[in-house]
């Protein structure tokens, strides 16, 4: 093969390609129930955006970042993240002080890290989320956790999947905690692994993150972090708990659950299937609160914001998993068949009325075939109506319309062809509308 796709990154073809589309499509409409508007933001942006002076000490930002200098000697990255971008573009368009607060916005396109590659781990993989900012309030946090859930159930009501949740406590609790840490690990660094030993320089906590079943050990029987928290984060822990209970919302307090990111502080989450394909690919979402992080890039104060994302191809992988999953079909409503040079004539022109007429997806060969070749194209194509247009047909000012699943015919006049398209659209929205209302929730909401 003279070209092949560069190590970790992927085509996304067929049926994949379909069911993105269709999941971001799902997603959106739900990020707009919860007031959320669209952003778009740039793919590359100074280094600096995320090599930041207070330094994150995460492998994303030390070690896998794509980094560059431009023609201009400026040292850029691809995104490796959207949060950070989200939240440059809002103050440097200054939407918060032009809109109302929260600014609630959601985001989907590429990140690029400079991973190992592996089962839902690729160097380039796509994510799709959300950012609020706002003054403080778990309730706002609470929302976009939520949210996150309202998003899985609409991709399907029985999306197997748990959250797990951590609350990190403030800045005085996040000090005597990460002394406790240390104090805790000193004696045993020397067996830990070298990642255990380098956080435990720039920031202990993430030592709670380690994968190394060694390290685990150790870190179960560490210092809780809950036993740092003030009595008002245990109130709120309390909330967070409560609320989800109330919302029946599967979840498991996991106080080893720091996430990758410096940033976080507060409420932290990650969205899990638990399904075997879920432990083969690892949280197919994540996110929290983070109280400095919008001042750190120059916004005001007062200022916080919450978020999370999901990994398109762990949430695609997921989905295509699940016991009802049923591949889009019907694609192609209409796939003409015109038997002679005229019938393609013919069938142009109705192709043409039927596209600018909307909703009706069809199809037409520009090259004459056999009624077998064309029904069998028909049939791959997964059409519900054949049109064929023959010596006949032409001859009668006539289609004839073959119903792919019933077998049926019928003869419908070139100029009334508009019509029977208009009561077939009619027919299928009730259709639809009875379906939808047979079709009862099994799990819960939206
Ligand atoms: P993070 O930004 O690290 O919190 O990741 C959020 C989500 O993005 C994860 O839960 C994964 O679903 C997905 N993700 C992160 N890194 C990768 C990667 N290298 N390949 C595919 N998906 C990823």
């Amino acid at each position: 093969m003279k070209y092949a796709p560069l190590k970790g990154v992927h085509d996304l073809i067929n049926q994949d390609a379909d069911d993105i589309y269709r999941i971001i499509s799902l997603t959106s409409l739900c990020a707009n129930t919860y007031g959320y508007t669209p952003i778009i933001v740039p793919t590359i942006e100074s280094t600096s955006l995320y090599q930041r002076e207070q330094k994150d000490s995460s492998d994303m930002v030390t070690k896998e970042m794509y980094t560059f200098l431009d023609k201009g000697n400026r040292s850029i990255s691809l995104r490796p993240e959207f949060t950070a971008g989200v939240l440059r573009a809002v103050i440097s368009n200054k939407m918060h002080t032009q809109k109302e607060l929260p600014i609630k916005l959601y985001y989907q396109g590429s990140c690029f890290r400079y991973e190992r590659p592996q089962a839902g781990r690729y160097r380039e993989f796509s994510q799709l989320g959300v950012e609020a900012i706002d003054e403080p309030s778990i309730y706002l946090d609470l929302e976009v956790l939520l949210l996150g859930c309202a998003m899985l159930y609409r991709l399907d009501l029985d999306f197997p999947f748990k959250v797990k949740v951590n609350y990190l406590p403030s800045k005085e609790g996040r000090k005597k905690y990460v002394e406790a840490l240390k104090k805790y690990f000193k004696p045993h660094l020397e067996n830990m692994c070298l990642d255990c030993k380098n956080r435990y320089k720039t920031n202990p906590l993430r030592i709670l993150d380690c994968k190394v079943e060694e390290d685990k050990k150790l870190i179960k029987k560490a210092p809780k972090i809950s036993d740092f928290y003030t009595e008002e984060e245990r109130e709120k822990v309390e909330l967070i708990k409560d609320v989800l209970k109330e919302e029946e919302i599967k979840f498991e307090i996991d106080e080893t659950l720091v996430r990758g990111l410096d940033y976080y502080s507060g409420l932290v989450f990650e969205y899990v299937v638990d399904n075997k394909v879920g432990d083969e690919v690892g949280s197919i979402g994540g996110g929290g609160h983070y109280d400095s992080l919008v001042e750190e890039l120059g916004g005001p104060s007062n200022l916080e914001g919450v978020g999370f994302s999901f990994g398109m191809e762990r949430l695609l992988r997921c989905y295509q998993e699940l016991p009802n999953y049923m591949p889009r079909t019907g694609h192609i409503l209409f796939s003409f068949i015109p038997l002679n040079e005229e019938g393609i004539d013919v069938a142009f022109s109705l192709v043409n009325v039927v596209r600018s007429f909307g909703h009706m997806p069809c199809s037409m060969p520009y090259k004459v075939k056999s009624l077998k070749a064309g029904l069998r194209k028909a049939s791959n194509e997964k059409a519900s109506y054949a049109v064929i247009i023959g010596e006949d047909e032409i001859k009668k000012e006539i289609v004839t319309v073959k119903d792919l699943h019933t077998g049926t015919q019928e003869e419908v006049s070139v100029d009334h062809f508009l019509d029977y398209v208009v009561s077939l659209i009619q027919e299928r929205t009730m259709k639809m509308f009875d379906d939808g209302e047979k079709k009862k929730p099994k799990n819960k909401k939206n």
